[in-house]
């Protein structure tokens, strides 16, 4: 991963800065915890170096509430809600920052106004697949986050010293729910010696865990209890499993967004079960989320059957008709595996 932020990048970043007036740092629809931490992190720390530059978060639509916290004074624009001021801001931005995000579409209704503009110089910051070229890119698919490449983009250019405490809650924050607590894969030497400056610089892990774990509503604790015990379809003989959610029963739990963060992940903690799906009924089509362990690639059937796609182990898409369909759907898949 080091090789991506060659002198040669840095400089060239610091030139598309320093030449820019205005600065957009725009991330995916139904932003989590690396979306939010590595935009606020990002914009955060242009604000403080390139303090005559006007830098502006947007995110489509609104984070869940556990991720607030992070976010006491409403930095981050939500484009749902600031449709004129964003769309304004966006068509005047020179320099658009893209983070955690490899296809436009993963920006629904804000892809219109981002791509209107079509003079501005865009630098990549992600470490999904197969993303698009663009003027610059800080991407590496090695890296268990986007805010840990956002740490190194900062750490690069100024030093650690510019790790102020929001920057590097936000920081931790991206790391700590992309690697499932430091339980996923990408988990280098490396990555530890940035989380341990990262607390140094005043992120507090039990703080931090406790808004994003320990701040579900009843409602929410019980809808989880109801999935796993009515709605979850365990196929032993293909090691997998999923759970359905329809909008019936979104509304008979008081559903709030956010509020199936992380349910996807709990089939896997079945002995045997390598590969989960969960598939959530929206106003516009199913929302899937995919999961896998090991050679498993869920990226691949994301594309090939979901219109989506991600990681090798943490994918999803959309699947346009009736749950029935998609629950069709997702049982071919499973048949094949
Ligand atoms: P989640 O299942 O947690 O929503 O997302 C898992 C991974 O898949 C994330 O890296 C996310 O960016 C990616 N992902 C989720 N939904 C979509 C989608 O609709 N399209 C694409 N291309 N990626 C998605
Ligand atoms: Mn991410």
């Amino acid at each position: 991963m080091e090789n991506i932020f060659n002198k040669q990048k840095l400089e060239q970043l610091n030139s598309l800065i320093s030449s820019a007036n205005s600065v957009a740092v725009i991330s995916h629809a139904n932003p989590d915890g690396d979306a939010v931490g590595s935009s606020l992190a990002w914009s955060r720390f242009l604000s403080s170096a390139y303090p005559t530059k006007k830098v502006l978060a947007i995110v489509p639509n609104h984070y869940p509430a556990f991720l607030n916290w992070v976010d006491p004074m409403g930095e981050v624009a939500v484009f749902a809600d600031t449709c004129d001021s964003s769309s304004e801001f966006l068509a005047n931005a020179d320099l658009i920052f893209i983070i955690d995000f490899n296809q436009t579409a993963r920006l629904e209704k804000m892809s219109d106004a981002m791509q209107r503009n079509t003079s501005a110089k865009r630098v990549l910051i992600d470490h999904h697949i197969a993303p698009p070229q663009y003027e610059l890119s800080f991407w590496a698919t090695e890296s268990c986050s986007t805010a840990f490449i956002v740490y190194n983009m900062i750490v690069k250019m100024v030093g650690t010293e510019a790790l102020t405490k929001s920057i590097a809650e936000a920081l931790y924050l991206g790391i700590m729910t992309d690697t499932g607590c430091f339980s996923y894969s990408h988990l280098t030497p490396e990555l530890f010696r940035a989380v341990a400056v990262l607390v140094e610089s005043g992120a507090d892990p039990v703080f931090i865990n406790r808004q994003v774990f320990n701040t579900q509503s009843q409602d929410r604790a019980r809808l989880v209890g109801y999935l796993l015990s009515e709605k979850m379809n365990v196929i032993s003989a293909k090691g997998a499993a999923y759970i359905t959610l329809t909008s019936e029963e979104k509304l008979r739990f008081n559903h709030q967004i956010g509020d199936t963060e992380g349910v996807v992940n709990m089939p896997m903690t079945i002995n045997g079960v390598c590969f989960s799906a969960m598939l959530i009924q929206t106003k516009d089509c199913i929302k899937l989320s995919l999961r896998s362990q090991g050679d498993l690639d869920v990226n691949i059937i994301a594309e090939q059957y979901f219109n989506g796609g991600g990681h090798r182990n943490a994918a999803g898409g959309k699947f346009f008709g009736t749950m029935e369909q998609a629950v069709a759907q997702i049982e071919k898949v499973i048949e094949q595996l």
